[in-house]
């Protein structure tokens, strides 16, 4: 057989040894990710009926970083806060900045004062068109995968997206002010769908950047 019909073979064979990594990862170096649980300590983010935000993101984020720690053994994850405490919005894009890492994933929950309902991913409005919005784009179609009712990829100026020198995105799982949406938000079942959307679309991305 010529080496040029094994080539397809080959392939095949990379990409069940790799797993979710990537060809950077096949040179040896390290792909960090930060994981951003928002608001923490005495700021609590939004709240719900039975719930405060800072701990739903908390719960999600851990789930993520698990998970992703258990398939992807050549990434490194930096969690801004593994658990509840403060940390200013400067200092969390700052630890990303410090450690050079290649994304930014923070997670949060929504609120509003009227009836809504669903998750929406954000980037900031200089990304468009990048990595930072396919990312969003693979978070918010994982979400839809497993039920959840998207709002979409939007842009806004928030701090963590603005103050990182690197691709990322801030995901918010759902609206903690939506009784249903809270019951689903602190779940056992409804966290771990979250997580595994969000490791998903990140194992997705790392296959589909160089
Ligand atoms: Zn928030």
């Amino acid at each position: 057989m010529s080496f040029l019909k094994l080539w397809p073979l080959l392939f095949i064979v990379l990409l069940v040894v790799t797993g979710c990594r990537s060809s950077r990862s096949l040179r040896g170096e390290r792909f960090v990710l930060v994981v951003d649980a928002g608001h923490g300590g005495n700021d609590q983010g939004a709240a719900g009926r039975r719930s405060l935000e800072k701990e739903v993101n908390l719960e999600v984020a851990r789930r993520v970083c698990k998970l992703i720690r258990k398939q992807c053994r050549d990434v490194e994850i930096i969690q801004t806060r593994p658990d509840d405490e403060f940390v200013s919005l400067n200092d969390r894009a700052g630890m990303a900045n410090f450690y050079r890492a290649d994304l930014f994933i923070s997670i949060h929950s929504n609120s509003a004062r009227g009836w809504a309902e669903g998750t929406e991913t954000f980037i900031h409005p200089s990304a468009r068109g990048g990595r930072s919005e396919r990312m969003a784009r693979l978070i918010e179609q994982e979400y839809v995968k497993t039920g959840r009712e998207s709002r979409g990829v939007k842009t806004a100026n928030f701090a963590v997206l603005r103050n990182t020198r690197m691709p990322a995105v801030l995901t918010e799982i759902g609206f903690i002010s939506n009784r249903s949406e809270e019951r689903f938000m602190n779940s056992r079942k409804g966290q771990k769908r979250l997580a595994r959307s969000i490791s998903n679309a990140f194992i997705r991305y790392r296959r589909s950047v160089p």
